[in-house]
């Protein structure tokens, strides 16, 4: 399964992420990505694309994105 992590050091709480793929990503109370720091996160394969469009528009390249085991 596909699957992503958020790098809680350089995510910066721009919200672009969540604002292209709500599904996927989101904030926590601060506007952070909930996920930044907790390590890896499965992506629904249905997800892929909108979790790649995030990635790619992520302007501190804090997601990264892996798919296969
Ligand atoms: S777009 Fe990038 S920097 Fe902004 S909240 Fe999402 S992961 Fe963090």
């Amino acid at each position: 399964m596909a699957k992503y992590m958020v790098d809680e050091a350089l995510c910066q709480a721009h919200g672009r992420c969540y604002a292209i793929a709500r599904s996927v990503f989101g904030p926590d109370s601060d506007g952070y990505e909930k996920d930044a720091g907790k390590g890896w996160v499965d992506i629904p394969p249905e997800r892929l694309a909108e979790a790649r469009e995030a990635e790619n528009a992520c302007p501190e390249t804090a997601i990264r994105v892996i798919e296969g085991d």
